[in-house]
């Protein structure tokens, strides 16, 4: 820390609270009811999560005790990277069946210690063929949809899912496991069960009116008429069956055959419970579309940040752009030289702005030309940050830059595009994890399936959500919109998963859940850190703020807006705390992160509270003092 913050003390006691909490669990659960042998009826004690541990030879950090436990064992088996985090992914597919699985997508990069290079795998979920662009409307009345309920809980909404083509490719590039090895301890952990924690149970309750709509989702997820009770084990035998048949037949068995008509099935025809109110608009996807699909490879994002090479997730996800963007223009500012108040109102501006850019200009660039080398280039930022008033919050929704016409000079040549802000929809699902071996590869992956609960529709004696990924397109069809419903298209995703190199070794590897907020839960980490000098395990734990150019008033959440909603007034800054219509919750964001220190030092980093807390792991912790 160059100055001690408000920030810091209350993560600090943010931390001590839940490591605290964790030693506490650790001590009753020792071979305590979630043992393997535990009768169904005994209620046991969540396993205890850490949120950051310290130490050598390798580290996994998720959102969940048993996917990072199941990484760490990979690693201590002689697994690389890639291999841990994809079965850490298995394993979150079991015990965060709302935000992951087989039913989504996501974005993973990955850095190779012996080329030094970054790349990336997109897999995020595709538009079906026969997709039309009045999808959103509803035939019958000529109205459209409205996202909630129709688009969220619907077939409408389904993409073809990209997760296990990710696994596979993954594996495939980098990897020294195969996929069936890969699927092994999730499908154990899927029979045996795992142990509900008040998260996963509040999950379940936020979703009661959807989950009850289906017969699949009702019978898995509000068996006996409620949800899982917390110390309740929850087991899941048809995703244990349907990771053994991928074990056994390869992807090919997801995405042709028996399993793909009955993906296809549910969308067309969605399994709705007799008496439902939901009206579950159905879908377009048919098993010709999953056997069409396809993961991407691509190249990341790269800008240069004060000394770091930060590598990011180009299109089909805005996030790499977006981040870099926004890093370019603060790059600008002495930020580190700045109190908080003047650090934080720069970062506010500097995230409506990238914002801006972003949509007008990305998109699947299968579809759309996205100016990927205006919009992370030097000059552009410049000229971007011109318009930020270092007194005073620049009227928002503020309009894009040309990015034909910029010279990188105030009041230079650049005139501000017309084009309207589109709004996001802002929520808290989707999970991340971060690895790292012993020789010196880095993941970060970021899964989804949308919305928490996907479309809310269990594909029938499979045991998986399907998601609801195409409500990331715009929901309004406008021509020249970048994000317009297209078929074949991937939506636009702003999932984030950075690594930041500093000469040519990883520093920071890092990301985020969140829909919308994750590009600015990512970039505010990378901010605390490295421009207002905290540690990981701060920056991580700080309290959020999103500013998506949608209006004046700046998200945050609530500890946010306590601690520096008085001293930003002055610049006319204007917070709207967190917390939505969906969820109990009102967390910005569910990060992991893992830093690179001298001498092979490793720093694992998860939520100390947010969703409940995370789990980081390292192979060998540091001894204590
Ligand atoms: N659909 C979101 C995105 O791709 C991810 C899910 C979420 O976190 O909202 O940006």
């Amino acid at each position: 820390m160059r100055r001690s913050s408000p920030a810091t003390a209350l993560v600090a006691l943010a931390l001590t609270a839940s490591t605290l909490a964790a030693s506490t669990l650790a001590a009753s659960t020792v071979a305590g009811p979630s043992s393997a042998s535990a009768p169904s009826s005994a209620r046991a004690t969540p396993p205890p999560k850490t949120p950051t541990q310290v130490g050598r030879g390798g580290a996994v950090t998720s959102v969940d005790a048993d996917a990072s436990r199941i990484g760490l064992r990979v690693l201590r088996k002689g697994g690389n990277a890639v291999d841990a985090a994809i079965a850490t992914a298995a394993a979150l597919g079991v015990t965060e069946p709302y935000s992951t699985g087989i039913g989504g997508g996501g974005y993973f990069v990955h850095y190779s210690a012996r080329t030094g290079k970054v790349q990336t795998i997109d897999g995020r979920e595709t538009a079906p063929q026969a997709m039309p662009r009045d999808a959103f409307i509803n035939p019958r009345t000529g109205d459209p949809y409205r996202f909630t309920p129709e688009l969220v809980t619907s077939g409408v909404s389904v993409g073809v899912p990209g997760t296990l083509a990710t696994w596979q490719r993954a594996l495939h590039r980098w990897g020294t496991r195969s996929l069936d090895q890969s699927l092994a301890p999730a499908a154990r952990l899927a029979r045996r069960g795992f142990v509900v924690d008040q998260t996963f149970r509040d999950q379940t309750v936020d979703n009661k009116v959807r989950f009850k709509a289906f017969r699949s989702t009702k019978r898995l997820f509000w068996k006996h008429g409620h949800a899982p009770r917390v110390g309740k084990r929850l087991r899941n035998p048809d995703l244990a069956n349907t990771y053994d048949l991928i074990a056994r037949r390869g992807p090919q068995a997801f995405y042709r055959g028996p399993l793909a008509a009955e993906i296809a099935r549910v969308v067309h025809r969605p399994p709705t419970t007799e008496g439902t109110k939901l009206p579950v608009p159905p879908g377009h996807l048919t098993a010709r579309d999953l056997a069409a699909y396809d993961v991407v490879d691509r190249r990341p994002t790269h800008v240069d940040y004060r000394g770091y090479d930060v590598y990011g997730m180009r299109p089909s996800s805005s996030g790499g752009a977006t981040v870099g963007e926004a890093l370019n223009i603060l790059e600008r500012f002495d930020v580190p030289a700045m109190g908080d108040a003047d650090a934080l109102h720069h970062y506010i501006e500097a995230s409506a702005l990238a914002y801006a850019d972003r949509g007008a200009h990305d998109g699947d660039p299968a579809y759309v030309h996205v100016p990927l080398r205006d919009l992370l280039s030097d000059r552009f930022a410049a000229e971007r940050a011109c318009r930020i008033d270092p007194d005073r919050a620049m009227p928002k929704p503020t309009k894009p830059g040309n990015v034909k016409t910029y010279d990188g000079r105030c009041g230079g040549g650049a005139v501000a595009a017309e084009s309207d802000p589109v709004s996001d929809t802002e929520n808290v699902e989707t999970s991340n994890l971060t690895v790292a071996d012993r020789w010196g590869n880095v993941v970060e992956y970021t899964l989804t399936i949308e919305q928490t609960g996907g479309s809310g529709m269990v594909v029938p004696g499979r045991g998986f959500l399907l998601n609801n990924e195409l409500t990331d397109f715009s929901l309004e069809y406008v021509k020249d919109d970048p994000n317009r419903i297209q078929p074949g298209k991937r939506p636009r995703s702003s999932m984030s998963p950075t690594i930041l190199l500093r000469d040519g070794k990883p520093f920071l590897a890092l990301g985020s859940p969140g829909g919308s907020t994750i590009i600015t839960t990512v970039l505010q980490m990378i901010f605390n850190r490295i421009d207002r000098g905290m540690t990981i395990p701060d920056a991580l734990a700080a309290p959020r703020a999103q500013q998506s150019n949608a209006t004046m008033r700046t998200l945050a959440e609530p500890e946010f807006i306590d601690l520096y909603g008085a001293m930003l007034r002055p610049y006319g800054q204007r917070f709207t705390p967190s917390g939505d219509s969906f969820t109990s919750a009102s967390e910005i964001g569910a990060a992991t992160a893992v830093e690179f220190g001298p001498g092979g030092l490793l720093t694992a980093v998860a939520e100390p509270k947010r969703r409940g807390g995370g789990s980081a792991r390292v192979l060998h912790p540091k001894p204590a003092g």
